[in-house]
């Protein structure tokens, strides 16, 4: 029996390449913004490190504050690394300062970015050596650009006594992006090309390495972001050429679903909607409808369902379904509006909808966060039909802000989004199982039969969306059950709420 000296905080050191609100491009930053806050309400000691980009505001690099300076051994050169700390709302927040690194116009895509985030994952491996305060029992790794943490630790700092307790998490936000690289950088940067278990781990093709391989590997644990995408990863379809590893570890492997900051997406209290409504009175959510219509240039019809898409245009978001099933939907009188930037072919395709379709189509090719709140609170349906979806964040605002979501079942919106059923009334949206339009069509023609008929079901199915709980508490919880299982000596702070 562990002695009481035994039940503390576990100091949970979460490794980002992005975390809001000091740089985003994905659903990872989000998480990094949210996760580590709600894992403090769960009984950890938590706290996030990142690269000091030179795209943060400047109000936030103002009150950084110096905290320590050192080399990091990249190979055969020593290179300098900064660590400027900042609190936020109670959050304790590194940074990784390199300027010929970070201090760029954005975060990635760079012909060096496989140096740059090899570097990173090494200054943090050197920061738990060399900066007490940065001292962790759990460093929670987040895709690629963290990947080499987990190889890093075991085979370079094994020796250090403030490394050799330190457990790995490697959770998996989206298995497209693994950063590989030619295998030259084994030995010109990462320093392993004489670790042989190092360089079978992170080899993927016969001259490249691939540094999420290395880090699914050397992990202790791994995560996914839904329990369905743990499920889909093992599979050739979605392993991206992984999936063996995953089939392999798959007894570590686990899929906890995100939350949502229930404070910034709440129709009750956002600023950024044109009348706030809640549960307890709905009134409100038609006025942001008829001000979304006018605002987009659409018919002015309450009758008339509104379909809402928002999010990145490309392949992964299902977008040859809608392209392919337009015309369908037009034909009967649904009204379409979508929000979102991408890749120029489907830009092109939803701007020619846009000018067909006049005032019942609307296609604001734009990242426009203000927008996208109105258009969570005006529609009537979000479409959401994606190829694969690891989590997903906007089916879980959608049905907040009572706008059904419509979505292919897959990843996280499978384990997100209830079905309509018929015979018994559950369902907080709609569902639909294959890459098909018409299968899509049919759904989606088939919800807006009950709005058209049976707006007392839509409204008992808009109560039961708006109930759902999506924030951040369960999944911090769950998480806390996956830090305790890698350092069964600490007895839990805070019993599971
Ligand atoms: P992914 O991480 O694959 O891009 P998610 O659904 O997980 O997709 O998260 C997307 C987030 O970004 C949501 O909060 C969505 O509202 C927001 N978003 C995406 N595109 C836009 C846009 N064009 N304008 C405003 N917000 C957007």
């Amino acid at each position: 029996m562990p002695t009481s000296a035994h039940r503390r905080k576990l100091r949970i050191l979460f490794a980002s390449s992005e975390a809001v609100p000091f740089a985003k491009t994905g659903g990872l930053g989000d998480v990094a913004g949210s996760l580590p806050r709600a894992l403090k309400h769960a009984g950890a000691k938590a706290a996030v490190i990142m690269p000091k980009y030179g795209t943060i505001p400047q109000e936030y690099k103002d009150r950084m504050k110096h905290v320590a300076d050192f080399y990091v051994p990249l190979a055969w050169r020593n290179v300098y690394c900064g660590i400027e700390k900042l609190e936020l709302q109670g959050l304790d927040f590194y940074f990784v300062d390199n300027e010929a690194y970070f201090k760029r116009d954005g975060l990635y895509g760079y012909f060096d970015d496989g140096e740059r985030f090899a570097f990173f994952a090494k200054a943090i491996c050197e920061a738990i050596v060399k900066v007490p305060e940065l001292a962790c029992d759990v460093l929670h790794c987040n895709d690629w650009q963290t990947a080499l943490c987990p190889v890093f630790l075991r085979e370079l700092y094994r020796g250090a006594p403030q490394c050799n307790n330190v457990k790995t998490v490697m959770t998996v936000h989206n298995i497209k992006f693994q950063g590989q690289y030619g295998d030259k950088m084994l030995s010109d940067i990462l320093g392993l090309a004489d670790i042989p278990a190092a360089r079978d781990q992170l080899y993927c093709d016969k001259d490249s390495i691939n540094f999420m391989k290395g880090g699914l590997c050397y992990a202790d644990a791994l995560t996914t972001v839904s329990p369905s995408y743990a499920y889909e990863l093992q599979m050739p379809f979605y392993g991206e050429g992984l999936d063996p590893i995953f089939r392999r570890r798959s007894n570590i492997l686990t899929g906890i679903l995100n939350g949502i900051d229930t404070s910034i997406w709440n129709p009750k209290t956002d600023a950024m909607i044109p009348a706030n409504y809640s549960a307890d009175d709905l009134a409100n959510k038609a006025e942001c409808k008829r001000a979304l219509q006018e605002e987009l240039g659409l018919r002015q019809d309450p009758t008339r369902p509104l379909v809402v898409m928002i999010g990145r245009l490309t392949n992964q978001k299902g977008l040859g379904l809608v392209r392919y099933a337009m015309d369908g939907i037009m034909r009967r009188g649904v009204q379409v509006a979508i929000l979102g930037t991408g890749d120029a072919d489907q830009e092109e395709a939803f701007r020619y909808f846009d000018q067909k379709y006049g005032d019942m189509m609307c296609a604001r090719i734009a990242f426009d966060n203000a927008l996208s709140h109105r258009m969570y609170a005006g529609g009537d349906i979000l479409l959401m039909p994606s190829e694969f979806e690891p989590c997903g964040l906007s089916q879980m605002i959608a049905m907040r802000y009572g706008t059904l979501p419509l979505v292919r079942e897959t990843g996280g919106l499978r384990d997100s989004v209830v079905p309509y059923n018929k015979f018994t009334g559950e369902g907080t949206g709609f569902r639909f199982s294959n890459m098909n339009a018409d299968e899509m069509a049919d759904t989606l023609l088939g919800a807006c039969e009950i709005f058209w008929t049976n707006q007392e079901l839509w409204t008992k199915l808009m109560l039961q969306a708006m109930a759902t709980d999506f924030s951040w508490r369960r999944a911090a919880n769950d998480y806390m059950d996956i830090y305790h299982g890698l350092h069964p000596e600490v007895i839990r702070y805070n019993k599971r709420r």
